[in-house]
């Protein structure tokens, strides 16, 4: 399958060019469904800004099959972390990158440019195609907020393909982490820390105590924990009445991240007991764990489209959370697929077009190994 570099360099650019922060995705979504319109393809929303805020809610266009074959979701994000404000291209030969005063949002525009041009070149070379889904998802780097905005009977696929992930393209993330996010509060008692202390109950020493109890950094090979903020106090002559503290839990298997969360909690209480300070104790779901088997469907396809495109399947476990946690709790299974994201999240950030336009032949390579 042969894709056009120009046409991806030129697609790359303007995505670059279109600001989409978190809840401001319409200028990027206007973009993106102009150019599935030039496919003759309508694009759908679910208007989950609605009840989300933002300016725009995820776009799925559904392309009908011409063959055989399973119906495949194709995703990306529409949003980007900040800055791109001002952002200048640097277009050198191969490289993409910004003058170093921004980030580029390659993080996931490359796998936006990816899904549109290998869509584009299986559609205007005739090839025979299953029914396709490509969603765009907004808010993913606030918290996945868009996928999980999504209804999974708004979705026919069974199987999907999230296009966000680095390099090497030809690699597959088939399992990512489950996350929990704590904020943790103590209360204590105010009092006049010279004249009489011991009417106080000192709020930072308690969550102290509660942290040197506490296990965290690397508790095993897929577990971690992490105190990352504390906040409480006044001024030095004030017994503090109260301590914030926000934590994280990670693990690629539930019931060690239950465990490891239920370790936080009852080092919280025992320190709360200790010193007599009241406790209000959160927990929010980031995101759910997922593991895909290389042998099932999806992944089979997925190694099959990574073949077609010339390139070595890779199997690679995942850190972090994607939307792919999202779909696989509820909806199809995913595989995360390696679109030429590098340095994201960075001022430093760059792609290769030529990385891209791999990633375009992988799914152009996963569609027309799916059609039967
Ligand atoms: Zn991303």
């Amino acid at each position: 399958m042969t894709i056009d570099t120009d046409r991806v360099r030129q697609t790359l650019v303007q995505l670059f060019e279109t600001p989409s922060y978190a809840r401001a995705e319409a200028g990027v979504a206007a973009v993106v469904s102009a150019r599935l319109a030039e496919l003759g393809l309508a694009v759908e929303s679910d208007d989950c800004h609605l009840r989300i805020g933002g300016d725009c809610g995820n776009l799925l266009s559904r392309v009908p099959g011409t063959a055989d074959g399973p119906t495949l979701l194709f995703n990306s994000h529409l949003d980007t972390v900040e800055p791109t404000d001002g952002l200048r291209l640097t277009i050198e030969e191969d490289a993409i990158r910004t003058d170093g005063t921004t980030v580029l949002g390659g993080d996931d525009k490359a796998g936006v440019a990816a899904i549109l041009c290998g869509v584009e070149a299986v559609l205007r070379a005739g090839l025979p195609h299953p029914p396709l889904e490509l969603l765009f998802t907004v808010q993913e780097e606030i918290g996945l907020f868009g996928a999980k905005a999504v209804d999974p009977a708004w979705l026919a696929a069974k199987v999907g393909f999230v296009l966000d992930h680095g390099v090497p393209v030809g690699q597959m993330v088939v399992s990512a982490p489950s996350q929990t996010t704590h904020e943790i509060v103590f209360r204590g008692r105010a009092a006049h820390a010279g004249v009489e202390p011991e009417k106080g109950i000192n709020a930072i020493a308690c969550a102290a105590d509660a942290i040197g109890r506490l296990h965290q950094g690397r508790i095993d090979h897929e577990t971690t924990c992490n105190v990352g903020v504390i906040s409480g106090g006044r001024a030095t002559n004030i017994v503090p009445e109260e301590c914030r503290l926000k934590a994280e839990v990670r693990s690629r298997d539930q019931a060690k991240l239950e465990a490891q969360v239920a370790h936080l909690r009852e080092c919280c209480e025992a320190a709360a007991e200790a010193f007599g300070c009241e406790l209000r104790f959160g927990r929010e779901e980031a995101y759910r764990a997922f593991r895909i088997d290389p042998d099932e469907p999806v992944g089979r396809l997925a190694a099959a489209g990574v073949r077609a495109a010339g390139l070595e399947p890779a199997w690679a476990d995942g850190g972090g959370g994607s939307d792919a946690n999202v779909f696989c709790a509820a909806g199809p299974r995913c595989v995360v697929m390696a679109c030429g994201e590098r340095e994201v999240h960075t001022h430093r950030e760059y792609v290769l077009v030529s990385d891209v336009v791999a990633a375009a032949r992988v799914v152009a390579g996963i569609i027309t190994a799916a059609a039967m």
